[in-house]
């Protein structure tokens, strides 16, 4: 695989990547990235730092959001690319997707102790660090506790869903996703689309206003790329890329820029960027 200059899906320590949003920023352009996109799970807080680190150093930062999002019992991920994150509108949305997040976890951590597998919830959230507490951090509470095996079990016993602790939570549909992220003045694109199903299915959902969608992503391979180009082109999208980096130590550790974005892609993003974006950098 080659490095690419481009890559616009970073998370950092905002959510639950372990580099910190300015780490992020240096550890980019030491790999020869000059295009960089941050966009953290259901927040925009690691942005304002990474805008100051990017200006110091002179790399280009767009400012992004991965919004979590229902669609039937599948949950797939909206990306906004070029947010205001000012944007009362959408601040207010990722409040309230983080607050239904955290009593998810809350109700998740109850069941567990009413199923005999109590945990510790502060012991959870230092599991998770500085970024937001997920099933995965649980299941290797779980682990550490000797309640489970492995990581595999907690889900397959506990945390999957249909299973005694799985707790869905509330969540946003694409199409509210998509307003949201146009009201703070950005573009709702559909985040890593290849997994979620056939081609319909896909293009349903880019149906309830998506202006792009992600071609290029580490999970995609050959087919993915040849069958969401033509999408893209059939329907005029904005075509964008990214590793999906959460950084080193984690889970899939991938470096900022390790996926395979063709140059061609940052000069269309950047010739999409609005006139708010442009004028105020
Ligand atoms: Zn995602
Ligand atoms: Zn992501």
């Amino acid at each position: 695989m080659n490095p690419s200059s481009i890559d616009l899906h970073v998370h950092t320590t905002a959510s639950d990547g372990t580099l910190s949003p300015a780490d992020a920023v240096r550890e980019a352009i030491a790999g020869g990235v000059a295009l960089l996109g941050i966009a953290d799970h259901d927040t925009t807080d690691g942005i304002p730092p990474a805008l100051e680190a990017a200006h110091e150093i002179g790399l280009t930062l767009i400012p992004g959001v991965e919004l979590s999002v229902g669609s039937g019992k599948r949950e797939i991920h909206v990306l906004g690319y070029f947010v205001d994150v000012a944007n009362t509108a959408l601040s207010r949305a990722l409040a309230k997707l983080r607050g239904a997040r955290d009593l998810r976890n809350e109700r998740i951590l109850q069941r567990l102790n009413d199923l005999g597998a109590p945990l510790d919830a502060a012991r959870v959230q230092e599991i998770a660090g500085s970024g937001s507490v997920g099933r995965p951090h649980i299941a290797k509470a779980l682990v550490e506790a000797g309640h489970v095996s492995s990581e595999g079990e907690a889900f397959g016993r506990y945390l999957a869903r249909g299973k005694p602790a799985y707790v869905g939570r509330e969540r946003l549909s694409p199409a509210e996703a998509s307003r949201v992220i146009r009201e703070a003045g950005g573009i709702p694109v559909l985040g890593h689309p290849a997994k979620i199903g056939p081609r319909q299915v896909i293009e349903g959902i880019l149906d309830d206003g998506m202006g792009g969608i992600e071609v290029f992503h580490s999970d995609h391979d050959e087919n993915d790329v040849a069958l969401l180009m033509s999408i893209a082109q059939d329907r005029d999208l904005l075509i964008t890329g990214g590793s999906d980096s959460h950084g080193p130590h984690s889970d899939r550790p991938l470096a900022i820029g390790e996926v395979d974005i063709p140059e061609w892609v940052g000069e269309q993003v950047m010739g999409r960027a609005p006139r708010w974006w442009r004028e105020g950098r």
